[in-house]
């Protein structure tokens, strides 16, 4: 998410909407063309584009995601990577397109209403105002959680997705299962979180090993019934998550763990 604000950013900033085209009925007569891009963020698993006095904000779910096409002189339309019908919102300037695909959410805000949808958020692990405490305290207010569903909760800490909470477990020695009260370590665990988020924040292929380029780019996502890299036992692949997880996708839910090195 870091990363795509970042590519978004770096292509519209400071420049002027030529056109743009919402495709999802709430929004389909909006016009912000004529208005300057101011900038493009990212809070938590929010992308919040600001321009003018209103915020274009979208959550990327699963599926979702933004390309930047360069537009040539003669204002052909550039080929999309993705489906047409899955676009849902379209922003020209002068020499670039930016699309949104497959977008779970998709709003036109007024920057109160942006602060409203961000309230309930926890400290961002890559906000210029990332608070370690704060997420502390936030997390051990549901003292019985487990361990594995409470970094999901974007209301402790803002960040986390379904990978890295998998990773983060697996470094830190703890069993996602875990209630947060029984987590002896939770500082490292924060430190971890902040630490594989950041060096993540601008890669293409996330990676949490030692070794972007070679090998397996986790310790344990994805690796059910695989070898543990450090002890050699089989992996394990299970369901976490709470009711409100329940109805999110399996890829949501999926936790994978190495039973012996984590407890
Ligand atoms: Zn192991």
């Amino acid at each position: 998410m870091f990363r795509q604000a970042a590519v978004l950013h770096a292509a519209l900033a400071g420049k002027v909407l030529t056109s743009s085209d919402f495709r999802v009925p709430r929004h389909a007569t909006a016009d912000l063309s004529g208005r300057t891009v101011e900038q493009v963020i990212a809070r938590g698993k929010h992308l919040l584009m600001r321009v003018g006095d209103l915020t274009v904000h979208s959550h990327l779910k699963m599926e979702g995601t933004w390309h930047v096409y360069p537009r040539d002189a003669a204002g052909s339309r550039p080929r999309w990577r993705r489906t047409a019908h899955t676009a849902r919102c379209v922003l020209r300037t002068q020499d670039q397109e930016a699309v949104g695909f497959s977008l779970g959410e998709l709003n036109i805000l007024s920057t109160a209403e942006e602060q409203d949808k961000l309230a309930h958020l926890g400290p961002d692990l890559l906000g210029p105002d990332w608070d370690p405490a704060e997420a502390t305290r936030r997390l051990l207010s549901a003292p019985q959680r487990s361990i594995g569903v409470a970094l999901l909760d974007q209301s402790n800490l803002a960040g986390v997705g379904n990978v890295f909470r998998s990773e983060i477990c697996f470094l830190a020695g703890i069993l996602p299962s875990r209630p947060v009260a029984e987590v002896t370590n939770l500082a490292r665990v924060i430190e971890l979180s902040e630490k594989l988020l950041t060096v993540n924040r601008l890669r293409i292929r996330r990676c949490t090993t030692a070794n972007p380029t070679s090998g397996p780019p986790y310790w344990v996502y994805g690796r059910g019934g695989k070898p543990c890299m450090r002890c050699g036992t089989r992996l394990r692949k299970s369901e976490l998550g709470e009711a409100e997880l329940r109805k999110a996708a399996v890829e949501d839910r999926v936790i994978y763990f190495c039973p012996s090195c984590q407890s």
